[in-house]
């Protein structure tokens, strides 16, 4: 029997819903900080059957005043937990600062929490199969490795600047260092784009290195062959990005649209080149079965920044004819971009992405399990990524209907990852009172102490590495995790799952 909330509390006007694994009594007692009752709640009498539990539900939504809380029931009590005005406001200022220490190439300070380290990876990159030399220094590493992707980091940024364009009005303590820390990476992705336009695939060592900290790492850098996927990519985010910084920094907007018009231009004369790691490299693929998606992102984004028709109309012809059945906000599947950001076009093209982003929105609520998410049978490698994404998905539709289902569905999103999960665990490093302490990421086992601010993986029904294979054989879905360092495909960490959750915390705050 356990008694799963968010560890890092609710706001007072949120409905908040207690998942128990089990039902010992009729009724749940909310008690305060001073160890007094101060309501007592019916447990539901249906269960839903899910991951090997029987699992209840109690809504406390009563509960509104300010202050410290625990549910009990019968002897089990919950962890303990607050209602207030911000609780997820140090959690979102350490999911930006996350970012800062994902840096490469510079000297990086502990003030904000992480770990320290000289600049790593200084040296040029040689262009793969040839001598050419190319400066590509800059930009985050990706994951616990320290690559560096554009399709991911597209992912990334675009989640980031949905993140600030959510809370234009809002203003949110935790984004304010957004603009400094984007740029860091967008000045990394305009170095990787071609005289012709073209944007390299990824800059990586040939293979991963062992367990040490980013500047232990010296092998030869290598830029992989230019896709159009990773052109597609860049020229959405560069697009996005020139239309963010305008009014932040006019000649660096400048730089960003000309990088976007030079990267659409090379997709327009250019068929479908779709990356494979190329022999001798065993960094991460980013591989793609299509760029369809890429390029309607790309006439999107540069129909917005420059307001031509060519784009417009390009963008239209596209949505017309791509599968509009779901919005992915993934790496390799940027549908859901697309169907956000077209919201914003007028006439048809404008109404068609509503539709398209409603249906999905729609779909995702007749799915909603137990504990709150849309995953049941199979959770994916990072589903936690996907969790964060169905919650940017249901808010955006929340803002377009004022539906309150989307929201409160949206919620749900936030405390699946803040703790009511079928293991328990908070999945901010960091943070919460059950929290993942081993992440594989490898300056936390260089250190003995897990950094704070990064999202885990989260459960992942694959078993995809030794230790969950170890350790997880015959765990339903939902509880393959195990807070182990070895574990990458439960427990790794990346810039583009503390992404979304950034997304979805701005858009609830
Ligand atoms: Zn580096």
């Amino acid at each position: 029997m356990n008694i799963r909330i968010n560890q890092l509390g609710y706001t007072p006007s949120m409905r908040k819903t207690a998942v128990l694994q089990g039902r010992p009594a009729d009724t749940l007692q909310v008690v305060d900080g001073s160890g007094e009752i101060v309501m007592t709640v019916p447990i539901s009498p249906d269960s839903a059957q899910i991951w090997g539990d029987d699992v209840y539900s109690a809504d406390f939504s009563a509960l509104t005043q300010p202050g410290f809380y625990v549910l009990r029931c019968g002897d089990i009590a919950s962890w303990p937990f607050s209602i207030e005005e911000r609780p997820y406001a140090s959690c979102l200022t350490a999911l930006v600062d996350m970012l800062y220490y994902q840096r490469c190439g510079e000297d990086l300070r502990p003030e904000l929490g992480g770990f320290a380290h000289p600049a790593c990876h200084t040296g040029p990159a040689r262009v793969y199969g040839t001598q050419e030399l190319v400066e590509v220094t800059g930009g985050w590493h990706d994951a616990g490795d320290f690559g560096r992707y554009i399709v991911p980091a597209a992912k990334t940024i675009a989640d980031l600047m949905l993140a600030w364009q959510w809370n234009k009005d809002a203003f949110v303590p935790g984004l304010t260092r957004l603009p400094e820390e984007m740029r860091y990476e967008l000045e990394w992705m305009l170095k990787m784009q071609r005289a012709d336009g073209g944007v390299y695939h990824k800059v990586t060592c040939a293979l991963f290195c062992d367990m040490v900290m980013p500047h232990e790492e010296t092998a030869e850098l290598i830029l992989c062959p230019v896709s159009t996927t990773a052109t597609g990519d860049f020229a959405a985010c560069m697009a996005m990005a020139s239309r963010f910084y305008a009014g932040i920094d006019a000649a660096f907007a400048a730089r960003m649209k000309e990088a976007a018009v030079r990267a659409w231009n090379f997709l327009d004369r250019t068929g479908p080149m779709l990356f494979k790691n190329p022999e001798g490299i065993r960094t991460g693929e980013y591989d793609d079965v299509t760029d369809e998606d890429e390029r309607l992102f790309a006439h999107i984004e540069l129909a917005l920044a420059t307001g031509e028709e060519k784009y417009a109309d390009a963008a239209l012809r596209a949505l017309e004819t791509i599968d509009r059945s779901a919005a992915p906000l993934g790496w390799a599947d940027v549908r859901g971009y697309a169907a956000i950001e077209g919201l914003a076009l007028t006439g048809k093209a404008g109404s068609l992405c509503r539709e398209w982003l409603l249906g999905v929105a729609d779909s995702l609520l007749a799915r909603i399990n137990a504990y709150g998410i849309t995953m049941t049978e199979s959770l994916p490698w990072g589903s936690n990524m996907d969790v964060s994404n169905d919650g940017m998905i249901l808010a955006q539709a929340y803002a377009l209907t004022g539906d309150m289902r989307y929201r409160i569905a949206a919620e749900q999103q936030l405390h699946y990852i803040l703790g009511v999960n079928a293991v328990g665990y908070c999945f901010v490093t960091g943070f919460g009172s059950k929290r993942v302490l081993h992440p594989h990421h490898r300056a936390s086992v260089v250190n003995g102490t897990p950094q704070p601010g990064m999202l885990s993986g989260g459960p992942a029904s694959g078993l995809m590495d030794p230790a969950a294979q170890e350790h997880l054989q015959g765990a339903p879905a939902g509880k393959s995790f195990i807070d182990d360092h070895g574990s990458y495909s439960t427990n790794e960490i990346c810039i583009y799952w503390n992404s979304p959750l950034i997304a979805l915390i701005a858009a609830l705050s």
